[in-house]
């Protein structure tokens, strides 16, 4: 015997998904734990596959199979194709292994011609039904599996109600119904060139061809495209034979979950019509009535529904979407799946299905996407509302939220509006540290350039601001103060919206509702949390990010990145005054105005994270950011330091760099000017000796120095850091434990890390710039053109959004293994973005690092990521046995 490509309902499972489909293998599962399922068989994937090798032909062997399945089904209800007494008719439906929008959908009363017609009158006794439903089918079919426009039908039932002088298509007879299928026929006659099947045979062979030809429609395809979905896996098709919900008052159909997908209580929750087909429920034609009310209307109908439900869900384990018919009082189930859910209504009903013993915690933390949990913790745009809106632009989805406001295109012109009590986004080509302020006060932020670890993305992030970055598609131009999106051009003042979960802009102002944190989430993250092995620290520069992130959970502070404390409006001076003096003594003059800051800065943030550990990285960037660009902050600077504002502009252009993330930045400033990290290391231990010294709490700072490539660097740069700290202890004849680390960030210190190991206590990934200096692509730049890589399918995502395992990962495991060599209870972590992206958090713990970190906002994230990482490995563990 040949391949099998038909299965019977009788013959399929729910495991069978990949042969028969979604549907198809549900409505199997139902018929066979014992559901009152209308008999019918699936035609599988692999016939669709097979059928683009024919040609896009049916071949006679299937064709032989479907017609034995059909005569089985026949026998089963004794009825017939073209039967004048009692007539088979059957629904066809596509049902692809992932359901899929763009493809053919559902053909109803397939079957249906001028001898089952009469049967369909005598076995109903209805005229005005059986003309009704005939032609229904021929405009069906016609439109969907011939590809003849509906309008032109319409356009002969809108002249026949016309001509009869009636509104309504209820109105009509059955003798215009009647006349109605024969103008109907014309229409398909005038079309086709050919008269509309009347063999059932060739009308079922038509729409499954139809089936699997939308299987490469356009449509489909981008949808596949877009959601990762194989071409490949080709589309099932499910003939079914018909129930009516048409059939009078004791007839319906509806559409239910088994518990409320938007906040997951349980309670069946759906909608039903009396007396209606299918489609008409979502048509939006009558209004649909809640399924509470089925219980007034026929209450044995309802208990019997209740009945399924809890066996669907019992066999399931989970919350199904369910599709069902009443036909003359009897119940018909016609599909099944697992529901939709929104973020707060999957974590209810998991924890819920945990109470209830129906499923383990660990098949509940499974059960919850961990990038889904963005959901609850930022605002989002009601949904109502944002269907009714208009999409200005696209660019990258960078930091999660929803954000509206008036536009500006200056950071300062946010800070006004701010206080002028105004709503605001900043709207840059993209964004420099300078930019801080503004962008602490916008709403959220929108750039033209830039890519996921941009400035603009990196900081939105830590602060959990709204930022779509590297939108290319709209034009900004900063000195006109406006920006142009195609044909449309908005100025300063002007509404936008951003959801920086799709990167999409919107515009005008959107309403937003504020998610709630429910109880069932604090239950559910402690099971996250019993499971996970890997600590969760964030990155987290300022006190209050540190708080927020604390509220999430983390654990500690892996990144703190000092250079962003420099900044603030009342430090850059200084700041200044430091990097453009020429002489150690007037550089040294300007850090001692920073240290009490500084020193300031650190003591909030430990009385914040109290005992948890705080990584705190010594100055990073590349000097020039700091320095003013515009001739009027020069001269305002050269004023303040008593010089010529030209000497000043000639020092600021010498400190410009062509390539400024391979320049001078990192530990490298420390080789030049040791005395910058001999400031923050002091501040960094004063702190901590204050903290002790006035609350009792005693830390362990962790020192971390960024950028090194070799273990020479860090020699040296550690004497300077070791010296100043034994100053501090001299000076206050107290001392307290410190730790010194380093970041592996350069590809060179991976590869050595066992000389680096014998200098460093720790290590931490930088895999922003361990990616940048691995592939060589520029953090800032890439987005230009690593778009058209993902388009290509030559990466699957940005690498500096999801860390590249392969390559950039294996220098990791390489640096882990020769670190532990060397130090085998050095501590290990990863502070780059890929730190709270969950596939990167399943390879961190795979490669056993300690901890990762990452923006507070993404903390919940990352601990479940790290359990659902334990999870799999433990379900990894049974299998092998
Ligand atoms: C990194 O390079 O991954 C890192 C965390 O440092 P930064 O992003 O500040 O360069
Ligand atoms: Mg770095």
């Amino acid at each position: 015997m040949g391949k099998k490509y038909v299965y019977s309902f009788k013959e399929g499972s729910k495991e069978m998904k990949s042969l028969l489909g979604g549907k198809g293998s549900n409505l199997a599962e139902m018929t066979n734990i014992g559901l009152p399922v209308p008999p019918g068989f699936t035609i599988t994937t692999e016939a669709c596959n097979r059928f683009y090798d024919e040609g896009q032909k049916l071949w006679p062997e299937l064709l032989e199979e479907i017609y034995l399945n059909l005569a089985e089904v026949e026998k089963t209800l004794g009825k017939r194709f073209s039967d004048q007494s009692n007539p088979l008719l059957v629904s066809v439906r596509s049902g692809a292994v992932f359901s899929m929008p763009g493809m053919m959908d559902t053909i109803l009363n397939l079957g249906l011609n001028d001898d089952a017609v009469k049967g369909l009158i005598s076995s109903t006794g209805n005229e005005r039904f059986a003309y009704d439903s005939y032609r229904r089918f021929i405009q069906m079919f016609s439109d969907i599996a011939m590809g003849i426009p509906k309008r032109k039908f319409d356009e002969v039932m809108e002249k026949m109600k016309e001509d009869k002088g009636v509104h309504l298509d209820t109105e009509l007879e059955a003798e215009d119904l009647k006349e109605l299928v024969r103008r109907f026929k014309d229409v398909y006659y005038e079309d086709m060139g050919t008269e509309f099947p009347q063999d059932p045979m060739k009308q079922l062979q038509l729409a499954i061809e139809a089936v699997f030809s939308s299987w490469n429609n356009p449509r489909a395809v981008i949808y596949r495209k877009l959601h990762d979905i194989p071409g490949n896996l080709g589309t099932a098709v499910n003939v079914q034979s018909m129930v009516y919900g048409n059939m009078g008052d004791t007839s319906g159909t509806g559409v239910a979950f088994t518990r409320n997908p938007a906040n997951g209580e349980n309670k069946i929750y759906g909608e039903f019509l009396m007396n209606a087909q299918g489609e008409d429920v979502v048509a939006g034609i009558r209004t649909p009535k809640s399924i509470s009310e089925l219980e007034e209307v026929m209450p044995e109908v309802f208990e019997e529904f209740r009945k399924v439900t809890n066996i669907l869900e019992s066999h399931y384990r989970d919350m199904q979407d369910i599709e069902f018919t009443i036909e003359k009082g009897k119940l018909f189930m016609l599909q099944t799946r697992t529901g939709k859910r929104t973020t707060q209504a999957a974590i209810n009903i998991a924890v819920d299905l945990v109470n209830e013993g129906k499923i383990s915690k660990d098949e509940a933390i499974l059960r919850i996407e961990p990038n889904q949990l963005n959901q609850l913790l930022h605002p989002a745009f009601d949904t109502k509302k944002l269907a009714e809106s208009e999409v200005l632009a696209k660019g990258l989805p960078a930091s999660p939220g929803a954000a509206s406001g008036k536009i500006y295109f200056h950071a300062k012109d946010v800070v006004e509006a701010k206080g002028r009590g105004e709503k605001a986004i900043l709207v840059r080509q993209e964004t420099s540290p300078e930019d801080i302020e503004g962008m602490i006060m916008a709403e959220g932020i929108l750039t033209a350039r830039g890519g996921m670890t941009s400035h603009a993305a990196v900081v939105a992030r830590g602060m959990g601001k709204c930022c779509v970055a590297g939108c290319s598609e709209v034009r900004v131009d900063e000195l006109q103060r406006t920006m142009k999106s195609g044909s449309i051009t908005l100025k300063e003042g002007d509404y936008i919206s951003l959801d920086g979960s799709i990167g999409t802009v919107y515009l005008g102002d959107i309403p937003k509702v504020e998610p709630e944190l429910s109880g069932h989430f604090g239950e559910f993250m402690s099971w996250v949390d019993e499971v996970r092995r890997l600590k969760v620290r964030t990155n987290a520069d300022t006190p209050k990010d540190s708080a927020q992130a604390v509220k999430f959970g983390a654990e500690g502070i892996g990144l703190c990145r000092t250079e962003h404390m420099f900044f603030d409006e009342a430090r850059i001076p200084a700041v200044r005054r430091m990097i453009v003096s020429n002489s150690e003594t007037q550089r040294k003059k300007a850090l001692e105005e920073l240290l009490p800051l500084q020193r300031k800065d650190f003591y909030e943030i430990y009385k914040i994270m109290e005992e948890r550990p705080v990584t705190i990285r010594l100055l990073d960037p590349p000097l020039h950011e700091f320095l003013p660009s515009n001739a009027k902050d020069i001269e305002e600077l050269a004023k303040s330091m008593g010089i010529a504002a030209e000497d000043l502009k000639d020092t600021v252009e010498s400190l410009e760099e062509v390539n400024p993330m391979l320049g001078h930045r990192g530990c490298r400033l420390a080789v030049t000017y040791p005395e910058i990290y001999r400031m923050q290391t002091r501040a960094i231990i004063e702190a901590a000796l204050d903290y002790k010294v006035n609350d009792g709490v005693e830390i362990v700072p962790e020192i971390m120095i960024p950028l090194i490539g070799d273990a020479d660097e860090l020699t040296y740069v550690k004497k300077e850091v070791i010296a100043e700290i034994e100053d501090v202890f001299r000076e206050r004849s107290d001392s307290i434990e410190y730790m010194i680390g380093t970041m592996i960030e350069v590809p060179r210190a991976a590869i050595t890390a066992d000389d680096i190991a014998k200098e460093a206590e720790f290590f931490s990934f930088g895999t922003n710039d361990l990616t940048q200096m691995g592939f060589g692509f520029s953090r800032d730049d890439s987005g230009k053109f690593l778009n058209a890589y993902v388009d290509k399918g030559i990466f699957a995502k940005s690498p500096f959004e999801v860390l590249d395992q392969r390559g950039i990962g294996k220098m990791m495991e390489i640096a882990v293994d020769l670190g532990r060599k060397t130090r085998p209870d050095i501590k290990l972590g990863i502070c780059g973005e890929h730190g709270g992206e969950p596939s990167s958090v399943e390879f961190c713990h795979r490669i056993g690092l300690d901890y990762v970190s990452c923006s507070p906002y993404r903390v919940p994230i990352a601990r479940l990521a790290a359990a659902q990482a334990v999870v799999k490995e433990r379900m990894n563990l049974q299998l092998d046995k």
